[in-house]
């Protein structure tokens, strides 16, 4: 039997109707959480995932602004941006889309994030918080694949969780939320040997690499939970071919379209695996839905008057 789909886009919609609602009681108090986009240059990957966020803030009611520096934009403009926005009541969160034009310094950029309005939780305080277990605001990719494995009732507490990759903004901080759900984590890395043996062990694997259907049906142990968040396009046909040998429909909308988005997953882990997050409409969609979450918490947090004692 295929494993069961944990469908991003199904509570992306759940955790956007729970939003609304908080939305309606924050405008009580006269606020509307706002979020600061700041997209430099022109990198069409960057302007796409920008375009989603607002059109996100969009559906939410929540406030949006996006500013758009040329791609010649300098460190010194940055930071002073960064800073004014920070300094603005109205704006909850400031998202600096990633990558930034090559001569800006993008870590004394994203340092300069006031830590209460760090909605991506890039910032060492947010990432000091997170180590140490204590409220605030966490990376949206490593958070929305834990909201996946909650509202699915995936077992967390004493399971054997197995996170390929230990990137700062996914690997490390999703290994991190789930030792302190209190699974028994094991980090992988490219140095990591004997993968396969590995991966075996974990009755969740969470895959962040980077690399399109690496982690193969037959390292993963029966019934096991597989977070798939790895997004890879892939335009050979040969490779496609290989990878999506037993999804017909699949292949076909490749051979149409010339392109395919693959996991870090193969494709057919979904016939050894007991859930899988698909690729695309798993961890994707909870990204953003993570952002809209970590915005108006922020705007709680910050502004509410009863959120002194709020997490
Ligand atoms: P990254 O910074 O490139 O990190 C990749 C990690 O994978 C590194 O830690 C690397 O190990 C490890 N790795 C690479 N090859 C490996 C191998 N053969 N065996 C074991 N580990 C290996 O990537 P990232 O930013 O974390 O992103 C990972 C993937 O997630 C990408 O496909 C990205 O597009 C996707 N992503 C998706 C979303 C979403 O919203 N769906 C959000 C963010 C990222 P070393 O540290 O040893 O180099």
């Amino acid at each position: 039997m295929p494993a069961q789909i944990l469908d991003g886009l199904k509570i992306r919609d759940q955790v956007f109707a729970e939003l609304k609602e908080e939305n309606a009681r924050l405008a009580e108090q006269g606020i509307r959480p706002g979020l600061a986009a700041v997209l430099a240059g022109e990198n069409p990957a960057s302007q796409l995932y920008v375009k989603s966020k607002i059109a996100a803030c969009e559906e939410l009611g929540i406030a949006s602004w996006l500013h758009t520096p040329a791609a010649s934009v300098s460190t010194d403009y940055m930071l002073q941006l960064v800073r004014d926005l920070n300094d603005d009541d109205k704006v909850d969160g400031i998202l600096v889309q990633l990558p930034l034009p090559r001569q800006v310094d993008s870590k004394r950029v994203l340092e300069a994030v006031d830590p209460a309005k760090d909605v991506d939780g890039f910032h060492p305080v947010s990432m000091g918080r997170l180590v140490s277990n204590r409220p605030g605001l966490v990376a949206c990719t490593p958070a929305g694949c834990m909201e996946l494995l909650r509202r699915y009732q995936i077992p967390i507490e004493g399971a054997n969780a197995v996170v390929l990759g230990r990137s700062d903004i996914v690997g490390k901080p999703m290994a991190l939320l789930l030792m302190h759900a209190n699974a028994t984590v094991t980090i992988c890395h490219s140095k990591t040997r004997n993968l396969s043996e590995v991966v075996r062990r974990g009755d969740i694997v969470v895959a962040a690499m980077g690399k399109a259907g690496f982690v193969q049906a037959e390292w993963i142990r029966p019934g096991a939970t597989v977070i798939d968040v790895g997004t890879n396009k892939v335009t050979d046909p040969a490779e496609a071919e290989s990878l999506l040998k037993n999804f017909p429909q699949r292949l076909e909308k490749f051979r149409a379209k010339g392109n395919v988005l693959i996991g870090d997953a193969h494709p057919d882990v979904l016939f050894t695996a007991g859930a899988v997050s698909p690729v695309p409409g798993g961890v994707g969609p909870m990204t953003i839905t993570m952002l809209m979450s970590n915005t108006v918490k922020a705007a709680r947090l910050r502004r509410a008057k009863s959120s002194v004692m709020a997490g």
